[in-house]
């Protein structure tokens, strides 16, 4: 049936105008469940009629218009729901329309289209035998009707026929995953079977305990000389930030924590992969029951890293791969580590088992530019080493075998974002400024190191934000205030002169840290951000002390201030950190104070602009938050996710007063949430006035893009014609026809 229905929608799509998709339409659901007659009806809104669009089996050339509650067809309409009868004249809503010499079937099923939960038609099939339509037949109708409502909704909304649903024309995916980094490849498998089973090693009794620690020490040196020429070898391909991912194998290797705790199990009488395995299981166990899925993936470093010490300890011989030169790396799980191992000139893609997009391996693959596809459970055995296999990174699909026709489509895919991203790159010097002059700053979003080489290649004027909670969330305890001043030492050295706004301590919410629990009932309104680091203010100092200690000869830091919803927040904070520059400037340091800013991200904050402007240097929106909290949808809550839309016109007009109100107090005003490298979102926000947009390094070219492609007084236009619309997905089509009209359609899928 899939196979019909395909074909089906691939000819649909392919028609040249409404009438010739109806019929075949009509023609082939007839021919497929072996029917004397099916027929389709639009609804004409503006008619309040049923209209017939197309028939088989019925009269040529007859004419049927239906009132909206009138006969079955009204029936089925109004109810929003089949009707499937073995005698349709028997049934009380039957209306004869004589020219349909309908008289002639009994079995009659009609099933509704519907699109975005409205009605758009009714398709109908219909028999002379007195039977019900199967239960098979009747799920398949409802299927064409599903996939076929986009189409006649938009033939109806725009009046041309235009294939909405293209994945539809794509044969069926060999296996489909979650997308964790974008862009599409082709290439060759390449298999990566898991080092060791962890969960096979089993327990055994030793009584020679000093010999068997000195074993695992010397498996521990081993793993980390192993994590160094891994380090040392993606230096030589990528700079030493990138690598430093692995800053934090060799920071767990190092702690006290892990090794003693192996030690005092083998102590015990335990050899010592079993002390390791039911060790590094314990600790598996705790990462995998926080909530917060970046930290939840942290369970597969831990495991990663276990799996090396266990080859050493094992001594098992690991053999050396010959890779291809367009290798599709694919494993039940690939780590940071093994994608390391692969020459990155060889690389095409990598396809993984487990892990989502906030594993190490997504973030790596990201910041190198080669699209990712996690989380497919048994994809070994679906693919082949050598198998010729698509990847499609936006989607998340794997094709493995795919047809010629389908790796020409890809490869014209590949070859035009390879195109986009070279004309792309011309951007880097060039500014971000609209047609007609207007400036717009643009800054990226970090928090790993691994970040910063990718921001400054894309042509970054700064960080927009700083998220400093992420030194803290990979770590298993405080991060001390020497370790802090190295890391923001670091980051300020690395983007000087240009200037980066470091966010206080955002942890809480979404965010726990592993070794500071908080249990909440409602954390997303509980103790997070500044909320909580006033409470502890020896750790508010602590992070102020380090950054001001980093801060001499650079002076590009500004302070900015997360979950503010109260002034009396900002005055304390304000308070503390006055604190912290006097003490390190009695101490000799050499250092100006620094412009200090507040996050609007929760809706109070909003109303506080004018007040906050007395105090405070600028303002950035975390539009992330603000959705949030002004849609009352938590933002992490997959039940949920429909509703988490930052076009809904209630965001749209809070950050068009947002920006209003803090110019009118001359005081600057950026945006930094996950919206500000939507390209589409980009024309608003430029309408909107804002003076920067902060984004990840990978979004950043293609948003100068638009803001180049557009002028000051365009980009208003479209923004007074959304702030109109009364719906995020009329908003988003709309932008996306303004992208389309100003030749950028490519930005919304590359080659699409
Ligand atoms: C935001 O809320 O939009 C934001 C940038 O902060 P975070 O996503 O780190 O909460
Ligand atoms: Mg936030």
């Amino acid at each position: 049936m899939l196979v019909i229905l395909r074909r089906i929608v691939q000819e649909v799509s392919s028609a040249s105008d409404l009438s010739q998709a109806l019929n075949i339409m009509v023609n082939r659901v007839a021919q497929a469940i072996q029917t004397e007659a099916c027929s389709v009806y639009l609804l004409n809104r503006q008619k309040k009629r049923y209209i017939l669009g197309a028939a088989f089996g019925l009269p040529e050339g007859c004419e049927v218009s239906l009132q909206l509650n009138e006969g079955l067809v009204g029936l089925v309409g109004s109810r929003a729901e089949s009707i499937n009868v073995s005698d349709a004249m028997a049934h009380p809503h039957f209306h004869y329309v004589p020219e349909t010499q309908e008289e002639r079937f009994k079995a009659y099923l009609g099933v509704p289209i519907i699109h975005q939960r409205k009605v758009v038609g009714v398709l109908v099939v219909q028999q002379q035998a007195a039977r019900k339509f199967t239960e098979a037949e009747e799920a398949f109708l409802v299927t064409v009707s599903a996939q076929l409502a986009g189409v006649i909704a938009h033939v109806q909304e725009t009046g041309q026929l235009l294939v909405i649903n293209q994945s539809a024309l794509d044969p069926e995916p060999t296996c489909v995953g979650i997308g964790g980094a974008s862009g599409v490849a082709l290439g060759q498998a390449v298999i990566s079977y898991a080092l060791i089973d962890l969960n096979n090693i089993p327990d055994r009794d030793i009584t020679d305990i000093y010999r068997e620690q000195r074993r695992f020490m010397k498996a521990v040196a081993a793993t980390k000389l192993e994590i160094k020429k891994i380090w040392q070898r993606l230096v030589s391909t990528l700079p030493a930030e990138e690598a430093s991912l692995f800053d934090a194998y060799l920071q767990i290797l190092d702690s006290a924590t892990l090794a003693s705790e192996v030690l005092n199990n083998i102590a015990e009488g335990q050899w010592a992969p079993g002390a390791l395995r039911s060790v590094v299981q314990k600790r598996i166990a705790v990462f995998e029951a926080m909530d917060d899925p970046y930290l939840q993936e942290r369970a597969r470093d831990v495991e990663d890293l276990a799996r090396r010490l266990m080859v050493h300890l094992l001594s098992y011989q690991r053999q050396q791969i010959e890779y291809p030169d367009n290798t599709i790396l694919i494993g039940e799980e690939i780590s940071a580590s093994i994608l390391a191992e692969v020459p990155e000139d060889k690389l095409r893609a990598i396809i993984s088992g487990k892990g989502s997009i906030n594993s190490h391996v997504a973030i790596l693959a990201r910041a190198m530019g080669i699209p990712a596809v996690m989380g497919i459970s048994g994809l070994v055995s679906a693919i082949t080493e050598g198998d010729r296999v698509i990847v499609d990174g936006y989607s998340g699909n794997i094709f493995v075998s795919p047809s010629d026709s389908l790796q020409q489509k890809y490869q014209k895919l590949a070859d035009a974002e390879k195109a986009l991203h070279k004309s792309l790159t011309k951007l880097k010097k060039l500014p971000a400024q609209t047609v007609d002059g207007h400036r717009v700053h643009m800054w990226v979003n970090t928090g790993l190191v691994a970040d910063i080489r990718p921001s400054l290649e894309v042509g970054a004027e700064g960080v927009g934000l700083y998220r400093t909670e992420v030194p803290f969330m990979i770590r298993d305890r405080f991060p001390s205030e020497d370790e802090q001043y190295l890391i923001y030492r670091q980051l300020l050295e690395s983007f000087a002169p240009r200037s980066v706004i470091v966010r206080t301590l955002d942890v809480g919410g979404d965010k726990p840290l592993p070794y500071f629990n908080v249990i909440e009932d409602n954390p997303s309104l509980g103790w997070r951000g500044l909320r909580l680091t006033l409470d502890h203010p020896e750790i508010f100092l602590c992070q102020l002390r380090a950054l001001f200690r980093a801060m001499p000869g650079l002076n590009n830091a500004r302070i900015m201030l997360p979950m503010v919803s109260n002034m009396s927040e900002v005055d304390e904070s304000l308070k503390l950190i006055y604190q912290a520059f006097e003490e390190v400037r009695q101490e000799g340091a050499e250092i100006q104070f620094p412009e200090i800013g507040a996050m609007i991200e929760v809706p109070a904050a909003v109303a506080l602009i004018p007040y906050m402007a007395q105090k405070l240097d600028f303002f950035s929106v975390g539009s992330n938050d603000l959705t949030q909290y002004l849609l009352a949808v938590d933002r992490n809550n997959a039940h949920v996710a429909n509703l988490y839309d930052y076009l809904h016109p209630a965001v749209l007009q809070t950050l068009k007063h947002i920006v209003t109100t803090a110019h009118t107090y001359r005081k600057m005003v950026s945006l930094c949430g996950e919206m500000a490298g939507d390209p589409a979102v980009a024309i608003l926000l430029l309408g909107m006035g804002y003076d920067a947009l902060s984004m990840s390094s990978a979004s950043l070219p293609r948003v100068k893009w638009v803001i180049r492609s557009f002028t000051l007084q365009q980009a208003e236009r479209v923004l007074e014609e959304v702030l109109l619309m009364d719906d995020a997905k009329k908003i988003r089509l709309h932008l996306n026809k303004a992208l389309e009209d100003a030749g950028l359609m490519s930005l919304v899928r590359p080659g699409k």
